[in-house]
């Protein structure tokens, strides 16, 4: 495939995102008032997707959280690879509060992600009156939001300077998310996204969900399944397993970095009522599947504070 069939390949990606989100919301695992503006072909997930839906975004949601809580101080938020994500929407809905929540994405992609916001008022009324259309209408500028098309390959020299023109401060803290983004990328790409978001920033933090582990009997034919489909996890071979997740940011300038893969998340950072809760919505029988399933799939985080008590703020 040429190039830029590999990246309708990849944007592909965002719809199965979003189904799968859609699905996990229908069958009450999450709350996401949104979500379902974004879905074209509604589509019902097996339970060990469900599954691992939720887990993904209670452990992702709990961090954000986390850093939105930590300090009051105006903070910012850069989701690289946005695609339909309705996070925005749904933290505004729970009255969290940020100086700006920044989406990138392909201009393909957001153009779609404009049209949406514009037919429902319930998501523009979230972003507020003033919010203005840019670049064909792939873009919007608002109070709290920025959603910009680019090429994520071109971070450093032309996203950077145009978040900046669009409000993004060098000197707030600031949390980047990556979820299933960078695992499409090459890691040249993806490791100046890291590299730059540890030595241009006082206060950062980096949230990265994607898979691992792609040399085992599961991994390999995760692997094989999707390249049926054209679809390359360019860089699971630059960080295989939690050991190198970690060190993906120690070696490029971030003081503490943590990885668990999604067994870990389900089993000592979920509420033990809430699992009972979930067990009640579907029957999962297949729990060697689901293990080896969520052993394939990470969180990593890592953070760089310059003030020794926020340290200790985000040590907790
Ligand atoms: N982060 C969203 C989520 O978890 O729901 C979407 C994930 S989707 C699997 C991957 C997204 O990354 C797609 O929307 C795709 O267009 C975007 N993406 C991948 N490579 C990109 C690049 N080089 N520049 C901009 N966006 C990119």
């Amino acid at each position: 495939l040429n190039t830029s069939n590999q990246d309708d390949v990849i944007r592909g990606t965002d719809e199965d995102a979003v189904t799968s989100k859609l699905s996990a919301v229908n069958m009450g695992y999450i709350k996401d008032e949104y979500v379902k503006w974004f879905v074209r072909r509604p589509a019902r997930r097996s339970p060990i997707i469900n599954r691992g839906t939720y887990v993904r975004n209670i452990g992702l949601d709990t961090l954000i959280i986390k850093f939105l809580e930590i300090d009051d101080v105006k903070k910012q938020i850069v989701s690289l690879g946005a695609g339909s994500d309705t996070r925005y929407f749904h933290l505004k809905s729970l009255s969290r509060k940020f100086h700006k929540y920044f989406e990138i994405d392909f201009p393909e992609i957001t153009a779609k992600k404009v049209l949406t916001i514009r037919k429902h008022k319930e998501l523009s009324d979230l972003i507020g009156d003033d919010a203005k259309l840019g670049k064909d209408n792939t873009e919007i500028y608002a109070s709290d939001y920025c959603l910009l098309s680019g090429d994520l390959r071109g971070f450093v020299q032309e996203m950077v300077p145009w978040m900046e023109s669009n409000g993004f401060d060098r000197s707030i803290p600031t949390l980047f998310l990556s979820e299933c983004v960078m695992i499409y990328m090459d890691s040249n790409d993806s490791n100046k996204i890291v590299e730059w978001a540890a030595s241009n920033l006082i206060t950062s933090m980096f949230i990265v969900y994607e898979q691992i582990l792609p040399n085992d009997v599961f991994g390999s034919t995760m692997l094989q399944n999707l390249r049926l489909r054209n679809i390359e996890l360019r860089g699971i071979h630059a960080y295989p397993d939690l050991e190198s997740q970690k060190e993906r940011f120690l070696s490029r300038g971030w003081i503490h970095a943590e990885a668990v893969d999604i067994n870990k998340v389900h089993d000592s950072y979920i509420d033990p009522k809430e699992l009972a809760r979930i067990s009640r919505l579907e029957f999962l029988d297949e729990f060697e599947e689901w293990h080896l399933l969520a052993a394939h799939y990470c969180i990593a985080w890592a953070y760089k504070v310059t003030d020794e008590s926020q340290k200790l703020l985000y040590n907790k």
